[in-house]
């Protein structure tokens, strides 16, 4: 085989709560990640060096060298194998850069997916996990996909039971947001709320909607430690997430470390409707409609 495709998803976190800073600079979290239908397509073909190639999607806004994430998952699998494989990737951007859905993951997660493959090693899934933890906290569950509780800093999994489909809409902003400076401006806000922070638990009710498919309860329950934050470093998305609101959505968050801000809609239809409204409202760059949950990286 010289030449594997994977397709891979995006996420949205539908509960994102964040500890107290620990020792090692990182939070202890709660992070219910949910797979969705906006897909980055990675290919690999064999080739003698490693080389990334990107277009689509910001693609400009990508590197296009060893600080591709994609590029560093196949270099952490060619080191696991011990072996000095090569690899040429090209990677097809849909999923938003910088736009708190775990784009540069979801390239790694194809990325470690494909290369096992076009470099027949066939390592088992918990084999990809360990390097996926190494690469980043996101990357694990882009390697898994459907939707799970991540804790530790995300990186520890567990599925959740989902029954049914939900219908999402995703209104993408100009520009991107770090997410290392979020997480520094969670920790500047809080400190200057002076109140301390409890531990991050899972929200029982959140797991409930999710198992029984009930969007009402689930847009009731959506919430987003890091969202203060956002909102601070970019006022914009206040706006935005009201538009929602007022459009009819059953709930709204900013995702992730955002920017992107992430609407629940009750239907396929419904989805359709309020992206048609949020476009109207001038409140976003560009507008996506999706589905979750999804499974994670698919050979095509
Ligand atoms: P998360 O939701 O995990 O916090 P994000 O969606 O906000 O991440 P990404 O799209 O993953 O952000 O990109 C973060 C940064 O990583 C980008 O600014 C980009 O320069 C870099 N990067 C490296 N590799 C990739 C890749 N394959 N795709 C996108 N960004 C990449």
């Amino acid at each position: 085989m010289n030449s594997v495709t994977v397709r891979v998803p995006a996420k949205v976190n539908l509960q994102l709560a964040v500890g107290p800073l620990r020792d090692d600079g990182y939070h202890d979290l709660v992070n219910v990640f949910h797979a969705v239908s906006v897909f980055d397509e990675v290919t690999a073909v064999a080739e003698t060096g490693m080389s990334v190639r990107v277009e689509g999607e910001s693609a400009d806004q990508v590197p296009e060298d060893g600080d591709n994430l994609a590029i560093q998952a196949a270099v952490a699998l060619a080191r696991h194998a011990g072996r000095s494989y090569g690899v040429s990737l090209a990677i097809r951007k849909a999923i938003p850069v910088a736009g708190g859905m775990a784009g540069g993951s979801a390239d790694a997660a194809a990325a470690l997916v494909a290369c096992n493959e076009l470099w027949g090693l066939g390592l088992p899934t918990e084999d990809l996990m360990e390097i996926a933890a190494d690469l980043g906290s996101d990357v694990p569950f882009a390697l898994l996909g459907g939707t799970a509780v991540g804790t530790g800093r995300g990186e520890r999994l567990t599925p959740v039971e989902v029954g049914g489909t939900f219908h999402w809409v995703f209104a993408l902003a100009d520009g991107g947001l770090s997410t290392a400076t979020v997480y520094g401006e969670c920790d500047r806000v809080r400190e200057a709320d002076g109140q301390g922070v409890p531990l991050p638990r899972t929200s029982e009710a959140l797991l409930a909607a999710l198992r029984a498919g009930d969007a009402r309860a689930l847009g009731a329950e959506l919430t987003n430690d890091l969202q203060p934050a956002a909102l601070s470093l970019r006022e914009s998305l206040g706006r935005t997430l009201q538009a929602g609101r007022a459009c009819g959505a059953l709930g709204g968050l900013v995702s992730g470390s955002g920017p992107t801000c992430a609407f629940l809609a009750e239907s396929e239809a419904h989805a359709t409707e309020l992206a048609a409204s949020l476009k109207g409202a001038g409140v976003a760059r560009d507008v996506l409609t999706a589905y979750g949950p999804v499974p994670g990286p698919t050979v095509v």
